[in-house]
């Protein structure tokens, strides 16, 4: 235990993906057990830690410089960084930030403890004591099941589950393998368990979160009856009563073998919206990626996926300016991003990650700053101008939506999504529509957004596939 005094409030920043946000938030459970106050000031807070990403060098120069802010206007009690930046470069962020605390991604659930012990010994006025700071970003077998607790807003309805850690696919642009790990799946019964005890609290949609997530226990677990055990696992999860929508991601292409495409067509509680990372629509360009399928390959499986549930979204995330990406391979992709009329997609400009493979390729196939913008831009006008009609074609139409609560944009309006993903703002009531799902009358659309009106009970909206 630690001394007795008021217990210390503790603020958390976090950076990065969904995988972080829920990292981020069974830590603070954690803190909330052992008695601490998670406060949303960073000014009164005693423990300041971070959570980073190391996705791309600007997030980590992020988390850098707001520890340097954060020190320069006061010296919390304890500050600390956790997740894929901590692991990547462990001991020399205590030499630059002069933090206390370093825990790399597989040690989450020792966070408290740490903070706990430092806090120990900094009352003992052991400023010199050995033990501190405290950097620990080693393996840890089962780290995967440790994500498995929630801090639940009130009437909040949809919630994130991690369903495992890590990635074996080595594709040349990510960091993700050397900060998380190897593939680590989680117990389906395990899993189970924690979406029963959401749903009943009220969670009424999960997303199954994993950086590959349709290959989840790949080396731990059987196929069944010709089933994954990722198919396997979105059956067991679709029994759960209360629970009314199944959403997954980050998904790789290769993952979408004949079982999961079919789950769509038997599985109605499985959302009508895949985001699928296509990254180059050039082969020669995914080779260098080490991405193991090829542009007509991914063509037909978006194919399939559409054809597998009407009303299918299907979203992506491509790369532009890779090293060594000609026009004729921008070309390709331009021209697969035409013909599949993704209904949106993440444009990333190419940027050199340290510890990657792609950061060591030689210079001349660098392509220059302005080409990857002109690329980027290009690429965003071909991606609006076949969305956008999408949303503007669900006009006078009715939707399902799960309400988050109030927009971000505007506090006076509430906001949900369709089970195809796409942001509805609406004017609602907080307490009796946030956490529900219900039918919106679509009344105009712009920028990928939806703005509507609730339907009275009783009206047709509800239905699957509705937008
Ligand atoms: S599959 Fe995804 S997480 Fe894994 S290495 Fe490739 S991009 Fe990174």
């Amino acid at each position: 235990m630690i001394p007795a005094r008021a217990m210390p409030k503790v603020y958390i920043k976090t950076y990065g993906c969904q995988m972080n946000e829920r990292d981020t938030e069974q830590v603070s459970q954690m803190f909330v057990e052992r008695g601490y106050t998670m406060t949303r000031a960073e000014a009164e807070a005693d423990v300041v830690l971070i959570n980073t990403c190391s996705v791309r060098d600007q997030a980590e120069q992020k988390a850098i410089g707001k520890m340097g802010m954060v020190r320069r206007l006061r010296v919390p009690l304890v500050t600390g960084f956790m997740g894929c930046m901590a692991q990547s470069r462990g001991s020399e962020l205590v030499e630059k930030s002069k933090v206390d605390l370093v825990v790399g991604t597989q040690k989450y659930h020792r966070v408290v403890e740490y903070v706990d012990e430092i806090i120990r010994a900094k009352a003992e006025r052991q400023m010199d004591d050995e033990r501190l700071p405290v950097v620990d970003v080693g393996e840890e077998s089962d780290s995967q099941n440790a994500i498995r607790d929630h801090t639940l807003k009130n009437r909040q309805g949809a919630a994130f589950v991690s369903i495992m850690q890590g990635c074996n696919m080595k594709c040349t642009f990510c960091i993700v393998p050397y900060t998380r790990g190897a593939e680590r799946g989680r117990p389906i019964y395990d899993i189970v368990e924690e979406v029963r005890r959401l749903a009943d609290k009220g969670v009424k949609e999960v997303t199954l979160l994993g950086q590959i997530v349709n290959l989840y226990g790949r080396h731990e677990f059987p196929v069944v009856d010709g089933k994954s055990p990722f198919v396997q696992l979105l059956e067991a999860v679709h029994e759960i009563n209360g629970i009314r929508r199944i959403r997954f991601t980050s998904p790789h292409p290769i993952g979408y073998k004949r079982d999961l495409i079919e789950a769509f067509s038997y599985l109605p509680k499985l959302a009508e919206h895949v985001h699928l990372p296509v990254q180059s629509g050039s082969d020669a360009v995914l080779r260098r990626m080490h991405r193991p399928y090829s542009r007509e390959k991914f063509v037909e499986l978006v194919e399939r996926i559409r054809a597998a549930r009407p009303g299918m979204a299907v979203t992506t995330d491509v790369i532009v300016g890779f090293p060594g990406e000609t026009e004729d391979d921008y070309l390709r992709t331009r021209e697969m991003f035409e013909r599949l009329a993704f209904d949106n997609a993440f444009v990333f400009r190419y940027s050199k990650r340290r510890g990657t493979p792609a950061a060591e390729m030689d210079e001349s196939l660098q392509v220059p700053e302005r080409v990857k913008e002109q690329r980027n831009q290009d690429l965003l006008s071909v991606v609006n101008r076949l969305a956008l009609p999408r949303y503007q074609a669900l006009v006078g139409s009715e939707v399902e939506i799960l309400c988050e609560g109030t927009s971000k944009t505007n506090e006076s309006r509430l906001t949900g999504r369709t089970r195809t993903n796409r942001i509805v703002v609406f004017d609602g009531n907080p307490e009796r529509h946030t956490g529900e799902i219900f039918g919106v009358k679509v009344t105009h659309a712009e920028n990928f957004t939806l703005f509507g009106d609730p339907v009275a009970e009783g009206g047709t909206a509800g239905r699957a596939g509705d937008a």
